[in-house]
């Protein structure tokens, strides 16, 4: 059950009436500017049915979705605060075995904020000078989105941002590749850099939930899988069309126990031309959220660039390790698909192809996609041994009393002969510059 709130909340004794002039004078999404502000406010609450609440009360169906978020993006559009109109766009799904589909988005290449830094680590520290969300002007934001343990699902058109909240929000990507286009950031004051912790992916499965539709799903791109920003953000869009990657054939290799009666699932895509691991279940989006960000952590640990598909309203997780990037550095991805300078990044892995050139929109082909997707993708050999150490840092998580067990499936390759502390050799020599 969902509850509008439609009056200004008083939220804190350090509210006051009078607006008081304060801030940068950019209207920002940094301190400056933020505290103090009002915007509007999205609630979630972990906890399913909530209270009796004494103020207006309607329907949660399709209201985050429908009426807040692309209804707030819509009034974005109109106010002309995109780089381009995504929305003329041409799409069309290409014929053959997996049904890619392709895009024309001339805008995005032109228009794109340019990436400020050398993408050679996975984990790189937050640089306060480089470009970072706190510098977004806050008509750019739609809402807050963040849990509350005593209200629940609510929305707030106005609540006031005070010293002590750690607004999460969403807000508009100005260079969208998708109606809808929206980026999640996490905690945003506290300035995180690009990786994925526990609490951050949970907020991001919660967001899936929260929209509740199948076709609205959030990706995520580590530094070196061409994340652009090192400000931690997820990204989202709507797409009316199952992706290639959630048609693919699966096969389940193994699954987590922990704590939860309904264990997380993992499976492996089959007949896919990148590689992941997929994963399912648990008692509850926390369960699935952890086996997920242990996995993620694993990776950034390593130096392994990865990206994150959240599918089916956050109950289905896809995690593809890549090395397009490392193979960029090393002079080994052809001329005809550098030539493209199409980013393989979550979108693209999924099989949404965002084309800049009018050509390959018009060539597109099956083969041609599989040509890019196949260097993206890990060789069986690598896939294999990442995997091994993906299972590892999973089973090894200790934070829940009962051990997570990891059950080993026919499919899985022996994990004994690993030290059990291995570290991969990081790509220290893995330079892009993008
Ligand atoms: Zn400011």
């Amino acid at each position: 059950m969902l509850s509008i709130k439609r009056v200004p909340t008083v939220v804190s004794n350090y509210q006051s009436e009078e607006e008081e002039e304060s801030g940068c004078g950019r209207n920002c999404l940094g301190k400056c500017c933020l505290l103090g502000a009002k915007l509007p406010l999205y609630t979630f609450g972990k906890m399913k049915g909530g209270k009796d609440l004494n103020h207006e009360e309607i329907e949660a169906q399709g209201f985050f979705l429908d009426t807040l978020l692309l209804g707030e993006w819509e009034d974005r559009m109109r106010r002309g605060l995109f780089r381009y109109d995504v929305t003329a766009c041409e799409t069309k799904v290409i014929p053959g075995e997996y049904g890619f589909i392709a895009q024309l988005n001339e805008g995005r290449h032109l228009k794109k904020r340019p990436t400020e830094f050398r993408v050679d680590r996975v984990l790189q520290p937050f640089d306060e000078n480089k470009f970072n969300f706190t510098k977004v002007g806050q008509e750019e934001v739609l809402f807050r989105f963040e849990e509350s343990e005593d209200v629940g699902a609510c929305f707030f058109q106005s609540a006031r941002m005070e010293p002590t909240n750690a607004p999460s929000v969403v807000a508009i990507n100005v260079s969208p590749i998708e109606y809808g286009h929206v980026l999640l950031i996490p905690r945003i004051l506290e300035c995180l850099p690009q990786r994925i912790d526990r609490e951050s992916f949970l907020l991001a499965l919660y967001m899936a939930a929260e929209a509740g539709n199948p076709y609205f799903r959030l990706g995520y791109n580590s530094l070196g899988a061409f994340a652009t920003i090192n400000h931690l953000h997820f990204q989202a869009y709507y797409l009316a069309v199952p992706f290639p990657v959630e048609k693919a054939p699966t096969q389940k290799i193994s699954s987590v126990k922990g704590i939860s009666k309904n264990e997380v699932k993992i499976y492996q895509l089959m007949n896919y031309p990148v590689r992941g691991l997929i994963f399912e279940g648990g008692d509850a989006l926390e369960d699935l959220a952890d086996a997920v960000s242990n996995a993620c952590i694993c990776l950034q640990n390593n130096n392994i660039p990865y990206n994150v598909l959240i599918s089916d309203s956050g109950k289905r997780i896809f995690l593809f390790p890549q090395c397009y990037a490392e193979k960029q550095a090393l002079g080994e991805v052809s001329p005809e698909l550098l030539d493209t300078q199409v980013n393989p990044a979550v979108w693209e892995i999924s099989g949404h192809m965002v084309l800049k050139r009018k050509k390959d929109y018009e060539e597109a082909s099956d083969d041609n996609a599989c040509r890019l997707l196949a260097e993206v993708s890990l060789t069986e050999e690598r896939f294999q041994e990442v995997k091994a150490y993906i299972f590892e840092a999973i089973a090894a998580h200790g934070e829940v009393e009962d051990k997570p067990v990891l059950e080993d499936g026919d499919k899985v390759e022996a994990r004994g002969s690993k030290p059990s502390n291995a570290i991969l050799p990081g790509k220290e020599e893995c330079v892009v510059l993008q």
